[in-house]
């Protein structure tokens, strides 16, 4: 099935949902950034949150930043989630592995180290975006977004997202989220009714494992309080905006010297994309080309 997104409503409006699937991109990410297994769920973890988080907001364009910078061994992660169902994402050390933990999952907490902060940016496509940072509560991402959202949003949340990989690659990825909107946030008794639903499931890969799918998860936390599923299914994907072109424009901005200096030097030059891994080569030629530029836009 392809990755998607879907959002449903619940209780009359009073509580919001929205579900995704993130199995290629996540695996596509392991690939591109050569991920060990606990940074394949960090990273997936992340970008189904950002995924989740995104698509509250309305205005086309709008993005959603995630930052997490603990102190254990993965030294960080960055995600970029857009409205129009685009994530991309990388975490600082790729190849960093752990020893599964007791109860045989993923030690994500572990990796990323539970002292530290996470970074939200919401930008909504009017060229200020706003940041928040909260504390960070154990590392494994889906409590410390769930803690982001209650603290900072003022939103009660419940949030759930996991990924399953092993030697194939990643099996299972995505998450949930659910909210209580503004007009029901008083009523604390569908707070409790939430966070226990949603902590009776065993995680959320489990339920893709077994062949269910966000419609059915759906109907299995909130079937007998009015669901309504929205009937848009977004599609959502890796994807990364960075092409040979802005390669090229970012060279030139290191002035004529630099770049002779890279002629003689190496002969070229080479770029690595850290969102997603894509390698760029310039040639000699190509940078002669930006030199010959940078020359004619200075006689004019
Ligand atoms: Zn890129």
């Amino acid at each position: 099935m392809a990755d998607r997104l879907i959002r449903a409503t619940a209780a009359n409006g009073g509580i919001r949902a929205v579900g995704t699937i993130t199995t290629s991109l996540t695996e596509e990410a392991r690939q591109r950034h050569k991920l060990s297994y606990v940074a394949t769920a960090a990273l997936g973890r992340a970008m189904s949150s950002g995924l989740l988080l995104v698509s509250s907001m309305k205005k086309e364009g709008s993005r959603v930043n995630i930052r997490i910078k603990g102190n254990g061994p993965l030294g960080g992660l960055l995600v970029d989630a857009g409205l129009d169902g685009t994530v991309r994402g990388y975490v600082e050390n790729p190849t960093v592995e752990l020893p599964p933990k007791a109860n045989g999952k993923l030690d994500v907490g572990g990796a990323i180290g539970k002292d530290g902060y996470l970074y939200v940016i919401r930008d909504v496509g009017y060229g200020f975006p706003y940041s928040s940072t909260v504390e960070l509560v154990s590392g494994e991402v889906g409590d410390d977004v769930a803690n982001y959202l209650v603290t900072s949003e003022q939103t009660p949340s419940a949030l759930l997202v996991g990924v399953f990989v092993d030697s194939e690659g990643v099996l299972a990825s995505g998450g949930i989220l659910l909210q209580i909107m503004p007009k029901a946030a008083r009523d604390d008794s569908l707070v409790e009714l939430l966070e226990s639903r949603v902590s009776k499931l065993s995680g959320f890969t489990p339920l893709l494992r077994a062949g269910k799918t966000l419609p059915n998860i759906f109907e299995e936390l909130l079937g007998d309080l009015d669901l309504i599923i929205l009937p848009e299914t977004n599609l959502v994907r890796f994807h990364c905006p960075c092409s040979f072109e802005r390669v090229l424009r970012a060279l030139k901005l290191l002035g004529e010297e630099e770049l002779q200096d890279m002629i003689e030097k190496d002969e070229g030059a080479e770029a690595t994309c850290h969102f997603c891994g894509e390698v760029y080569q310039a040639n000699k030629e190509d940078l002669y080309k930006l030199i010959e530029d940078l020359r004619s836009e200075s006689l004019s």
